[in-house]
């Protein structure tokens, strides 16, 4: 489907897929757990979903002459650090607005884990006073003026990577990966389970899946607690994406299977379920998942399991899109373990 498009290799390659023995077991052995492990994608500053998304959206930053990536997201942004990382690697500057979107704890939120990774590759990091919001930011068309204001050449990329017209060809690409993965494993997968927040990663595989029918087998798990925008962008990106590959095919407002019911309390902070999660894969498969992303799909493809959402025999694929990073700025939610 994408080989119209062009793309700057970030990624090593396929993402391996691991059976969640212990956990699967753990949860009654009813469903077969697996993971696709796009946090172990690439040697590019701990790699990530963005990277996907990235190889279909640099081709165009070198096309336009830049010489700067500007983008934006929270303090602990896993994308904005994979925008220095890119930069760095391929000889551009990197101007990141980093907002104020999650209320912590942590004295040193703003110092550790992915904010720092993006300091010491680089990228000139601007902290910005402003609340949780998935949409084109004020902030950041002034820091796109700011960098031409300067003589510059600004390349922009949104919050997440998402509402960019190729935002969604990475996760389509997944998809095709996920059937070539399938053959040689001999059986399908019966859901995937991705977590869900500026949703062109969700988008992406929806546009991937319903090639062979299979969207409505992918289970979003709300992580923005903002889930009536997230679901209304998951939308907008698939269809503007359908059309980009020519899939052929209309996606509508029921092909978006979003469950909200993990969010709580909001963006950016777990809930005590969340941490419980976090814990249990960890402590049976050593798998690390985050307090922001992960964490939450994962107490969410737990508890789905546990209440029988899944028929006896599924094998579902839980997409690991990364951002263990952020746990550096959470430290006192684990201080205990
Ligand atoms: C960005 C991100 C997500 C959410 O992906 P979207 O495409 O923004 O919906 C999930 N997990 C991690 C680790 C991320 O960095």
């Amino acid at each position: 489907m994408l080989e119209g498009f062009e793309r700057y290799p970030l990624t090593f390659g396929p993402t391996y897929i691991e059976k969640l023995e212990k956990l699967s077991a753990h949860l009654g052995g009813k469903v077969e757990l697996y993971a696709k492990r796009e946090d172990c994608n690439s040697g590019l500053a701990y790699g990530g979903n963005k990277l996907r998304k990235l190889e279909y959206i640099i081709p165009d930053a070198i096309a336009s002459n830049a010489d700067t990536l500007v983008s934006i997201g929270g303090v602990q942004s896993n994308h904005t650090r994979m925008v220095a990382a890119v930069a760095a690697k391929i000889g551009m500057k990197c101007r990141l607005v980093q907002e104020s979107w999650v209320p912590h704890e942590d004295a040193v939120y703003d110092r550790v884990g992915n904010i720092m990774l993006s300091r010491i590759m680089g990228a000139d990091v601007q902290l910005v006073d402003e609340g949780f919001d998935i949409g084109i930011r004020h902030s950041w068309e002034e820091a796109i003026e700011d960098v031409k204001a300067k003589g510059g050449k600004p390349y922009a990329i949104p919050a997440g990577a998402s509402v960019h017209k190729f935002g969604g060809l990475g996760y389509v690409g997944f998809a095709e990966e996920v059937r070539a993965q399938e053959k040689e494993l001999g059986f399908a997968f019966d859901y995937i389970v991705v977590c869900t927040v500026t949703g062109s990663t969700h988008a992406g595989m929806l546009v991937g899946f319903a090639k062979d029918d299979r969207q409505r087998r992918v289970i979003g798990i709300d992580a923005s607690f903002t889930p009536a925008q997230t679901k209304a962008q998951v939308l907008e990106i698939a269809q503007n994406t359908a059309k980009l590959v020519k899939l052929g095919k209309d996606l509508v407002e029921d092909d978006v299977v979003l469950i909200e019911d993990y969010a709580y309390p909001v963006y950016g902070v777990p809930s005590e379920e969340t941490k419980d999660a976090i814990r249990l894969c960890a402590r049976l498969e050593g798998m690390i998942t985050d307090p922001v992303y992960e964490g939450k799909s994962m107490q969410g493809m737990i508890d789905l399991v546990q209440k029988g959402y899944f028929p006896e025999g599924s094998k579902v694929l839980y997409a690991h899109l990364g951002g263990a990073p952020a746990l550096n700025g959470y430290g006192y939610a684990f201080r205990n373990g």
